[in-house]
């Protein structure tokens, strides 16, 4: 069946930069703290690069990237490459050095702790005093985050890194040729922000284009024959202005790139109504991503030019399954009949997937047989384009034993669990709702609550001290025991609930010291997750996370919090609230099974929560909080598709949240400050309240939620928890003030941003007393 006329050749477009020790951290680390010069930076970053390189070389990839490699970030490294290095930063042209390179990723006055600072979910947010930080946001739907480029209405670019260069000749001085990567500038400019707004950054185009033909041609010259060029932007909703900006921008390109040919990588989704666009470029060759949209391929080949290289996107590059290799071949063969140059790729950049499962020697077997990180993934492709230019027979076993991992797992008992298959089809709608609306629940909980006009809680986690986290390590380890921790964890909970009550707070917690973190928690919790010890993947900058991976039906064999919060119960009469986190937050912070709709996996999470809210109902809980942190970041890509989305969520958080009576107080909270898409979805959850971020916003995103006549109670953050700055009583009054401008006074919460767990104990003791006060003097009238 084989009738192409060139040889199928295996491409990766980008590969894990952290090493398989999560060296880059180190390294980064150590930097930083002054214990290294940036000579002995960059010769460790050389040394992780040149075993990416061979790493993908022997496991059988032909067309390998160079310039994926980053420090920090490669948006970052392309605002470098540009010189669009805003004017705070005091960059006078010339190259651009470390120190400024990471002050642009870091803001130049660190917290004490030496770390960027972060918030209890684990994004890092500029704050106060010295240059700040770059902004930093999600990199479209995935958990990476890039440094949003800034530009000024007369921004001016020059080329100002050879990084692109240097690192194609590294790697050439290896015998290694590889395929150089440009973040595209179209994708580029879309993801950046205008200072001040008042202007599009896209009318930045043709000031921009000059620079990159420059590079080109510096890469041709130094021997590149094709470059990748990147523009996921082409699979988001664009408009006619943005798609005539990838028309001007590439046939300036083409025109001005002289030898060297453009690979345009497009991934994350389907090309879907910008696909003639896309086709209609003068490029080379084209990559897509067919595991997202697999539906794309019969379009693609019915529009490409015959001598456009097509490189199909067909092995997951940001989720952790082995693939089924025949299924695959069979759903690429008509690409194969139609006898075009082909190469074979993850759908995306390895950097969203960990590293190496050859490492994870913990796992159990059968669950490791079923997964494939980066360096499995090249070999997969590997396989593919074997069958493909040698014939099936040569690589028959590997095919076969591709298909035997796929199907063992989708029949094994481990997966499988029909108790928890039942009850989902069993479930009828009433699971989704409350027994009655919120103003009838409203009054039973005011009767039962009893609590002040404007009552102050906190959203869940205290500082997370060294003791805390060395106990807590020293317990995994096994080298603490049982009995030894919870005497440990019960002392610390003792005292913040000790404290809290000093303090005036009407409505405490037990502070999360148990925790190390909100999904890993629960996950480690529930059957159908598993763990491992060095899949480690970039978040951002130096911030690595190990995601669970969800490979199972989901329940929950048994309770996971109410001993914690039982223990904390009794030491008060306050209300103590139940603390746990939301389904789709688990959701969106793990990996997540393929072989069904994210919704059933969802589903399935949302009644093992269920059952954890009910069991702290009847242990005695008033009020029980149920954070979905992460419910926004699951937004897809394309606005289509928000609205499915959004219902599924939703209506998972409700099945979690309505197993209890009319008088049980349901909290939830967000730490974003972006509600106006979604502020229908966050009524319809139908919490008793929610809290949310608020702080540096001035309280105006309330006005969501005025606009939408949001009728529960809200708490909207007085104190920005990303800053170790302790907010005045004066300013967290005005705050409350300016927020019962806006909602009625009795709707108020009094509350911080987010959860304390960064944050030391002097500045928690300071901010919380002032946030009691600011409280008391709003229910005076003062
Ligand atoms: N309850 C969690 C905490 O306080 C919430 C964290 C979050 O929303 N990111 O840490
Ligand atoms: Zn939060």
């Amino acid at each position: 069946m084989t009738v192409t006329v060139a040889k199928i050749e295996v491409a990766t477009l980008g590969f894990p930069r952290i090493g398989p020790r999560r060296e880059l951290k180190a390294e980064l680390e150590n930097h930083w703290a002054g214990r290294t010069d940036a000579a002995s930076l960059h010769a460790a970053a050389a040394r992780l690069r040149a075993a990416n390189w061979a790493w993908q070389r022997d496991r059988g990839a032909d067309v390998i990237p160079s310039n994926d490699f980053s420090l920090y970030d490669h948006v970052l490294d392309t605002t470098v490459m540009v010189g669009a290095i805003p004017p705070a930063y005091g960059w006078t042209g010339g190259t651009v050095d470390s120190a400024t390179y990471f002050a642009l990723a870091r803001g130049t006055q660190a917290t004490p702790d030496g770390q960027a600072d972060t918030c209890a979910h684990g994004h890092a947010h500029a704050h106060g005093a010295g240059v700040p930080a770059s902004e930093m946001t999600k990199w479209f739907d995935t958990n990476y985050h890039y440094l949003v480029p800034e530009f000024s209405a007369d921004q001016v670019f020059r080329l100002s890194s050879t990084k692109p260069v240097d690192e194609y000749r590294e790697a050439r001085a290896q015998g290694i040729e590889t395929r150089p990567v440009l973040l595209g500038p179209v994708s580029y400019l879309l993801l950046g922000k205008a200072r001040g707004g008042g202007f599009d950054p896209l009318t930045l185009l043709p000031r921009l284009l000059p620079v990159y033909v420059a590079i080109l041609r510096a890469l041709a010259d130094a021997g590149a024959e094709w470059v990748q060029i990147d523009e996921p932007c082409l699979v988001l909703d664009l408009d006619d202005a943005a798609r005539a900006a990838f028309v001007q921008a590439y046939a300036q390109l083409g025109a001005g790139a002289g030898e060297v040919r453009l690979m345009l990588a497009t991934y994350f989704g389907a090309l879907g109504d910008n696909l003639a666009t896309a086709l209609s470029l003068p490029v080379h060759g084209l990559h897509v991503d067919l595991v997202r949209a697999p539906e794309q391929l019969d379009a693609v080949l019915a529009g490409a030019r015959p001598d456009l290289v097509l490189s199909l996107g067909v092995i997951d590059g940001r989720n952790v399954w082995r693939a089924d290799l025949n299924a695959i071949l069979a759903r690429i063969a008509p690409a194969v009949r139609a006898g075009r140059t082909l190469q074979l790729a993850p759908s995306c950049s390895l950097l969203h997937a960990p590293l190496d499962l050859d490492r994870e020697t913990a796992l159990e077997t059968d669950v490791r047989s079923w997964l494939a990180f980066a360096v499995q993934k090249i070999a997969e492709l590997a396989v593919l384009a074997r069958a493909l230019n040698e014939g099936e027979a040569t690589v028959r076993e590997a095919l076969d034993a591709s298909s035997a991992a796929v199907a063992s797992r989708r029949t094994s008992p481990r997966i499988n669990d029909p108790v928890v298959q039942a009850r989902l089809a069993a479930e009828g709608p009433t699971a989704a709702h409350r027994a009655s609306a919120f103003p009838v629940r409203r009054a039973a909980q005011r009767a039962r609550l009893k609590l002040p006009a404007y009552p102050t809680t906190t959203i869940g986690s205290f500082p997370q001290t060294p003791e805390i986290r060395q106990a807590r390590a020293a317990h995994a380890r096994g080298e603490m025991p049982r009995a030894d921790y919870e005497a440990f964890l019960h002392a610390e909970i003792a005292r913040a609930v000790a404290w809290q009550e000093e303090a005036g707070l009407d409505v405490l917690v037990h502070g999360e010291f148990e925790r190390n973190d909100m999904v890993q928690y629960f996950g480690e919790r529930l059957s159908g997750f598993a763990f491992t010890r060095h899949a480690w993947v970039q978040s951002y900058g130096s911030r690595y996370v190990r995601p669970p991976i969800i490979y199972g039906d989901v329940s929950r064999p048994e309770a996971m919090t109410v001993a914690w919060w039982r223990h904390a119960q009794s030491l008060t009469a306050r209300p103590m609230k139940g603390m746990l986190t939301g389904p789709v937050t688990i959701l969106n912070w793990s990996f997540v099974r393929d072989d069904q709709p994210r919704e059933t996996t969802c589903r399935q999470i949302a009644y093992a929560i269920r059952d954890e809210v009910v069991d702290l109902e009847r242990a005695g809980a008033a009020i029980i909080q149920i954070d979905e942190a992460a419910l926004r970041e699951g937004l897809p890509l394309r606005r289509g598709e928000w609205q499915a989305y959004l219902d599924w969520a939703v209506a998972c958080f409700r099945i979690a949240a309505s197993g209890v009576a009319d008088v049980t107080q349901i909290h939830t909270h967000m730490c974003y400050s972006e509600f106006n898409d979604i502020i229908a979805a966050i009524g319809a959850m139908d919490a008793d309240v929610i809290s949310i971020e608020t702080a540096r916003s001035k309280m105006e995103l309330l006005d969501a939620f005025v606009g939408h006549r949001y009728p529960a109670e809200i708490g909207p953050g007085v104190y920005d928890i990303h800053s170790p700055r302790v907010p005045t009583v004066a300013e967290m009054t005005a705050l409350l003030a300016a927020a019962a401008a806006r909602i009625d006074a009795d709707q108020i919460w009094v509350n911080p941003d987010c959860g304390l767990k960064t944050r030391k104990w002097p500045e928690v003791r300071a901010a919380i007393a002032g946030m009691v006060e600011a409280a008391r003097r709003m229910r005076a009238g003062d």
